[in-house]
């Protein structure tokens, strides 16, 4: 580490956090976390990462990858997803009957995705963050971008307070950088409710092949139907299937708590959700858990995104700049995709701050903040508008490609197209200096 390394605080220990954290100590750039849970905590769920977020991540700290690979199901370049109708077949015989009930399957764009658990991901991350790197309990309440220290200051709700040359927000869809940077009254600041709830779980492969049968759930598979959709796909080796039943949420009023992603749920409601789909799929709701079973509520930036992602010494990461729902499985890797280009602006400051012929290095930091935001809002925002209009395809609500499939197909195939073949750093520019 550069003793004369400027000092970056991130808030939010989860996966873009750390992984951003790992980015910046590489480049010999001093990095403290600050995670309001007492400890590093995710969800036994799965996620999965494309080979264009896995590039990524080779270029942010090469070790990422090994740990990814460690404990991920990989599949190949020729993997595909494949959509079926789940609601028409009236047995399992019909529901894997190809020229019955398979809409189609996407190109795959070199997708080849790695799932894992994203605990096991994220523990396996934070083992590599040097000791002291981290401090948990330390929830941001508030900053100040103070122009006469040319520092921020971070305050926390337990009212104690630390500085940094540079705060990065990487707290998740509701985050409290993002409000403190419009302020509360800006549209930008609360994400909106999709009005879209998921179920998610992960069950023995073998309890899954029973359930979704033996074609279905040994690959990425997306089960449509009216309201309501069931994603699934194997992870940690194949032993392991993760489940994720989607649905529209018809109450007017918001998620239970809108400032938390997860409320309690009952198996009933799955059970009432899927009534009326293949038998099979109208049965999933036994795999869940009867006790401390929970619903996620799919939060999103799509109809209000933040109108930049930086403001003077503070930028925004991750979910907090571009959260959208889960549809195009593509918001932690869109979150990785910042991490390079935040990880190239912040070195390239500590390399030219101090030479003669540089701007100052404050005025440097402020505009390649404004770099690194120019460089990921369009694509952030395209990822969130278009997740939207996915999953109302998924739940049959006539999105922008109506009942038509063909329509449908073209759709998701352009969006993978787009997801996985963009140049990351190309986007970038360099602020003069
Ligand atoms: P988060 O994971 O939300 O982490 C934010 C962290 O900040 C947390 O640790 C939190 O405790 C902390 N924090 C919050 N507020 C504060 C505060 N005020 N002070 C201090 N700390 C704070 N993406 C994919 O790419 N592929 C997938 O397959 C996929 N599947 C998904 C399935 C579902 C059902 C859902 C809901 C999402 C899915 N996503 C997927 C999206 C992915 O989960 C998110 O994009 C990703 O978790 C965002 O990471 P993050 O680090 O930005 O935010």
């Amino acid at each position: 580490m550069a003793s004369d390394s400027f000092e970056v605080a991130i808030v939010g220990g989860g996966i873009i956090g750390v992984i951003t954290a790992l980015g910046l100590q590489r480049r010999g750039i001093k990095t403290t976390i600050y995670e309001r849970a007492p400890t590093w905590h995710e969800v036994s769920a799965g996620f999965a990462f494309t080979r264009a977020a896995r590039e990524c991540m080779e270029r942010i700290e090469p070790r990422l990858v090994e740990v990814l690979g460690s404990i991920s199901q990989k599949t190949d370049a020729n993997t595909c997803n494949s959509y079926w109708d789940g609601y028409h077949p009236r047995t399992l015989e019909e529901a894997e009957d190809e020229t019955k009930s398979l809409l189609f399957r996407t190109p795959t764009h070199n997708m080849d995705y790695w799932g894992c658990v994203r605990s096991q991901f994220l523990h396996g991350m934070a083992a590599l963050l040097p000791e002291g790197s981290v401090q948990f309990k330390k929830q941001l309440a508030s900053y100040e971008d103070d122009d006469k220290n040319g520092k921020v200051v971070l305050n926390f709700d337990d009212g104690s307070t630390e500085k940094a040359d540079v705060l990065v927000g990487c707290d998740g869809i509701h985050s409290a950088t993002r409000r403190a940077m419009f302020g509360a009254d800006h549209p930008a600041s609360e994400p909106v409710y999709a009005h879209q709830v998921a179920y998610r779980t992960m069950v023995p492969i073998d309890v899954g092949v029973e359930a979704l049968g033996s074609k279905t759930a040994v690959s990425a598979c997306i089960q449509t139907g009216p309201d309501a959709a069931i994603l699934s796909y194997p992870v940690m080796s194949g032993t392991v299937l993760n489940i994720a039943v989607f649905a529209h949420d018809f109450e007017p009023d918001s998620f239970p708590d809108p400032t938390r992603m997860v409320a309690p749920a009952k198996r009933e409601e799955l059970q009432r959700l899927l009534e009326g789909f293949s038998p099979h799929l109208a049965n999933i709701w036994k795999v869940y858990p009867e006790d401390s079973l929970v619903k996620w509520g799919l939060f999103d930036t799509a109809s209000n995104p933040p109108p930049t992602y930086a403001q003077g010494r503070v930028c925004i990461m991750g979910d907090a700049a571009h959260g959208s729902t889960p549809f195009l499985g593509a918001g932690a890797c869109t979150g990785v995709e910042d991490a390079p280009v935040l990880c190239t602006m912040l070195e390239f400051v500590q390399q030219n701050k101090r030479t003669p012929q540089s701007a100052s290095g404050d005025n440097l930091l402020r505009e390649s903040l404004q770099a690194y935001s120019r460089a990921r809002m369009e694509r952030g925002q395209w990822v969130a508008r278009n997740s939207r209009e996915i999953g109302d395809c998924y739940m049959w609500r006539f999105g922008p490609t109506g009942r038509d499939t063909k329509k449908f197909n073209e759709k998701l195939s352009k969006a993978y197209h787009y997801i996985t073949n963009y140049d990351v750093l190309g986007a970038v520019e360099i602020p003069a200096c």
